[in-house]
This record gives C-alpha cells, sequence and structure tokens, in this order.
C-alpha cells in the first residue's frame, strides 16, 4: 500500500479490538451534536448515560464553552445543549445514540445559530398543511491539503460531461465514503432516500426525504453530521462550500422540494402555480435564508450558469434547471405532486430553508 497521504493517520483496524469490548449493560455513551456558530459546522461531545430513559424529553441537558465554538464569549460561555431528537449510534453501536441538540444562551434565548426553535414554531402553526421536504445535499470531497479529491495536483480533471452519475476510475473518485455513509444513515434512522455523483468530479449528492414538517432539518443535520465522520475514518475532506471551485465547475446546492396537502391533492398543480406566485413576490427574503451569509455565499454560485439562476431574478419552469423553481416533468403530467426550489445554497440551514417556505406558501406571511 501507498504511504498515505493524511499526516495524522492511523490504522482504522485496530479500533474494531476496542469497540467489540463488552459494554456494561447499564450504560451508553450518547454523542450530543449541535451546529455551531458558524451555522454551518457541527460539533459533538460524548458522555456515559444511565440506560434508563424512555424518550428524548428524559435525557439530560448539557452544556459546553461556547467561547471554543463562536457562541459566547470567555467570561461567560456556558451554553446549554436541549436535546431534540435521538438517532441509532452507527459509530458505537449497540444501544449507543447520537442525540441531535439546539443550543442556547445563559439567559435561556436560543443562540443566533439556533434557528430549530422557530422552525418548529412554525412548523406546528402549518399542521393542517402537512408540509413535506425532500432536500437534494450536493457536497465535495477534498484532500488534506483542500484539494479536490482525486484531482491532479498540478492542473485539472478533463472537462464536465462523464462524471454525473458516472461509473468507473476517473469517472468518480470516492464511492467508498458515499456508501458507507448511506449505510450509516439508514441504520441511524435518518430517512435517506437516494445518493448519486454529481457533475464536477468528486462532487456528490445525497437525498433525505419526503420529512413531515421539522424531522427534514433534524435528519438533515445528523446525516451531515454522519458524512463528516465518516469521511474522517477515510481521511478525507468534506465541503459544503457552494462553489468549491472557480471557473467552469459545477457549484454546490441544496435543492428544496417542497409539497402539501393540497399540491399532492387531485389538481394540486394550481396550487404548486399559487405557491409559485407568492414565492415570486418575496424572491429577496428566500434568498438571504438560504445560506448562513444572507446570500453572499450563494452569489458565487447562483450566476446564470451551470444550471442555476441568476441570484437577482425569479423565474420558473417544468424541467428547466436554469429556474430558480422547477416544476418536474412528472409533476406537470400528474398535475400534482411538489415543487422544487433550486436557490438553496449546499451551507444552507435547513431549518431556515424550511421555515421561510411555509411561511411564504401556507402561512401568508
Ligand atoms: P432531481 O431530479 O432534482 O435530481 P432527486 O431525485 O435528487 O431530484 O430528489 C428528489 C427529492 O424530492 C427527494 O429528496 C424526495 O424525497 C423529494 N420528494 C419526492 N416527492 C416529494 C413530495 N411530494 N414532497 C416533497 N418532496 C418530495
Ligand atoms: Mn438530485
Ligand atoms: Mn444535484
Ligand atoms: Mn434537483
Amino acid at each position: 500500500m501507498a504511504a498515505p497521504l493524511q499526516n495524522a493517520y492511523t490504522n482504522k483496524r485496530v479500533l474494531d479490538r476496542y469497540l467489540s469490548l463488552e459494554q456494561p449493560k447499564n450504560v451508553i455513551l450518547a454523542t450530543y451534536i449541535w451546529i455551531d456558530g458558524s451555522g454551518e459546522n457541527v460539533r459533538g461531545k460524548t458522555r456515559t448515560l444511565d440506560n434508563t430513559f424512555k424518550d428524548v424529553s428524559e435525557l439530560p441537558i448539557w452544556n459546553f464553552d461556547g467561547s471554543s465554538t463562536d457562541q459566547a464569549i470567555g467570561k461567560n460561555s456556558d451554553v446549554y445543549l436541549y436535546p431534540c431528537a435521538i438517532y441509532k449510534d452507527p459509530f458505537l453501536r449497540g444501544d449507543n445514540i447520537l442525540v441531535l441538540c439546539d443550543t442556547y444562551k445563559y439567559n435561556e434565548k436560543p443562540t443566533e445559530t439556533n434557528h430549530r426553535k422557530s422552525c418548529l414554531e412554525v412548523m406546528k402553526r402549518a399542521e393542517k398543511h402537512v408540509p413535506w421536504f425532500g432536500l437534494e445535499q450536493e457536497y465535495t470531497l477534498l484532500d488534506q491539503d483542500r484539494h479536490p479529491f482525486g484531482w491532479p495536483k498540478m492542473g485539472f480533471p478533463g472537462p464536465q460531461g462523464p462524471y454525473y452519475c458516472g461509473v468507473g476510475t476517473n469517472k468518480v473518485f470516492g464511492r467508498d465514503i458515499v456508501e458507507a455513509h448511506y449505510k450509516a444513515c439508514l441504520y441511524a434512522g435518518v430517512k435517506i432516500c437516494g445518493t448519486n455523483a454529481e457533475v464536477m468530479p468528486s462532487q456528490w449528492e445525497f437525498q433525505v426525504g419526503p420529512c413531515v414538517g421539522i424531522t427534514m432539518g433534524d435528519d438533515l443535520w445528523i446525516a451531515r453530521y454522519i458524512l463528516h465522520r465518516v469521511a474522517e475514518d477515510f481521511g478525507v475532506v468534506v465541503t459544503l462550500d457552494p462553489k468549491p471551485m472557480p471557473g467552469n465547475w459545477n457549484g454546490t446546492g441544496a435543492h428544496t422540494n417542497f409539497s402539501t396537502e393540497a399540491t399532492r391533492a387531485e389538481n394540486g398543480i394550481i396550487e404548486i402555480e399559487k405557491a409559485i406566485d407568492k414565492l415570486s413576490k418575496q424572491h429577496l427574503r428566500h434568498i438571504k435564508a438560504y445560506d448562513p451569509k444572507e446570500g453572499k455565499d450563494n452569489e458565487r454560485r447562483l450566476t446564470g450558469l451551470h444550471e442555476t439562476s441568476s441570484i437577482h431574478d425569479f423565474s420558473a419552469g417544468v424541467a428547466n434547471r436554469g429556474c430558480s423553481i422547477r416544476i418536474p416533468r412528472q409533476v406537470a403530467a400528474d398535475k400534482k405532486g411538489y415543487l422544487e426550489d433550486r436557490r438553496p445554497s449546499s451551507n444552507c440551514d435547513p431549518y431556515s430553508v424550511s421555515e421561510v417556505l411555509v411561511r411564504t406558501i401556507c402561512l401568508d406571511e
């Protein structure tokens, strides 16, 4: 085997000896996971808990040093972790769990990057519309030197064309990471529904959905955690940057597919058209909610080229991948179903995206 590139490489197989050690029956390991001050990166830390809780409401509130995550100042650094949802831990297995948390300041107000709280409130108010979401999470694999994984170190791979849904050496890079992630998500309880290689080499996508209300944001954030964590095992970096390579290379998005009871019913296409009309009047508000820098990140991606629309204009069309909103061909044929909002950036917060869609389309606010 060639010498590994990684400078902190360990032989991952040695861990199996220790993972197979019998764990005391009365305890589990709980990894608490949260979104940090960047609004894009996840953090996690692990503790032992008695194996007596029945559901998430019985898990203890915990805290962390927010001055090390851009969520507090050193003199007043404790930030609270409120458990929100439990997943099975695909890394430590057994009864061990991943615990998705949201974050609260010393005064019990949500931190600046806690968008879950307001999203949940909106989802509760819109419950009767039964909003479903399906999110297509694109991402790019990088080497530890932050050069795209598998690209020649000097120069570039051949132009885009053979890579999307590609098969074969020199067409796709890192499929083992993608498949490990898929299996780990299924095991954890994430509603992952597909995956494919993307247009730029070493760019991939997985899809989550359809999920009802808040569960889309929850499942997507855990799927992102699992992705970073799996990639760690392979010594590869995952970036959610919306335009990792400038120039003639596709950017990275998080297309968000949305439907309600009304759009899924017979002749729901009329409701889809009404929804598009509402979206057309709120373009700027949506752009602000679709990346952590209120449009600044997406500016590099939404150029009007590379299967995107311009960040400055709103547009919609059937089967058109150069629009803000695409009505899938099958939806037009069935006259019911869902719409695809192609604007959200790969590093968007799915809580912010789903919240603003429901506010605009269901609650008219
Ligand atoms: P694309 O053709 O844009 O690449 P994908 O197959 O990657 O589409 O993704 C389709 C997404 O749409 C999936 O996440 C799926 O869960 C979601 N989806 C399917 N039906 C619905 C629906 N009725 N409402 C919301 N989302 C849906
Ligand atoms: Mn897709
Ligand atoms: Mn895609
Ligand atoms: Mn899509």
